[in-house]
């Protein structure tokens, strides 16, 4: 099973994942945790990368494309994969489809968690005071939500068209939006 995760920033991609990747035994690749362990690490990646995070800006498409090829290349994924933060541009959606062709594998499901804004201002507030991320200052939210409604939101459009799109309301409790998800697999 092939799935993506796609939702505005704190609409809780990574929790969800997280715990679909337990359910059906396949791994969670979080494109935002390769960044953040790159750039605790000071690698060449990590340093680059950590310029556009900090600002909540995107990372080029090349660069984030490269990072997701040499993923899907492992092992690992050979049962299934969830993305969680890829694609986030229709550059990326295009990528992922030519990789995915190459490989002879498909996307099934495009889950979409939607959450609204005032909700998301909300959570990602309390998240400051607790997960100490260096991109959820005041500004850099508010440049992330812009991004995402610019950049991201798109690609609502794009898999509904294709017909991979499950919409699910992301507001409830944990537990009741992971049923929600399972309900729709
Ligand atoms: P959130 O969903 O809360 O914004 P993420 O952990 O998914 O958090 O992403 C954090 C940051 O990492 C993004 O703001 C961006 O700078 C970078 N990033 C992660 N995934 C991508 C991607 N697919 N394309 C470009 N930048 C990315």
């Amino acid at each position: 099973m092939n799935l993506i995760l796609l939702g505005p920033p704190g609409a809780g991609k990574g929790t969800q994942g997280h715990r679909l990747s337990e359910r059906y035994h396949i791994p969670e690749i979080s494109t935002g945790d390769i960044l953040r362990v790159a750039a605790r690490q000071e690698t060449p990646l990590g340093q680059e990368a950590k310029r556009y995070m900090d600002s909540g800006a995107l990372v080029p498409d090349e660069v984030m494309i490269g990072i997701v090829r040499d993923r899907l290349c492992q092992d690992d994924t050979k049962a299934g994969f969830i993305l969680d933060g890829f694609p986030r541009t229709v550059a990326q959606a295009e990528a992922l489809r030519r990789l995915s062709e190459e490989q002879a594998r498909t996307i099934q499901h495009v889950i979409s968690l939607e959450v609204p804004e005032e909700e998301l201002l909300q959570r990602l507030a309390g998240r400051r005071q607790v997960a100490g991320r260096h991109d959820d200052t005041e500004e850099a939210v508010r440049h992330r939500l812009e991004v995402y409604d610019r950049e991201t939101a798109p690609l609502i459009h794009y898999y509904r068209q294709r017909g991979l799109l499950r919409s699910i309301p992301g507001i409830g409790t944990v537990d009741e939006i992971f049923q929600r998800i399972i309900a729709v697999l």
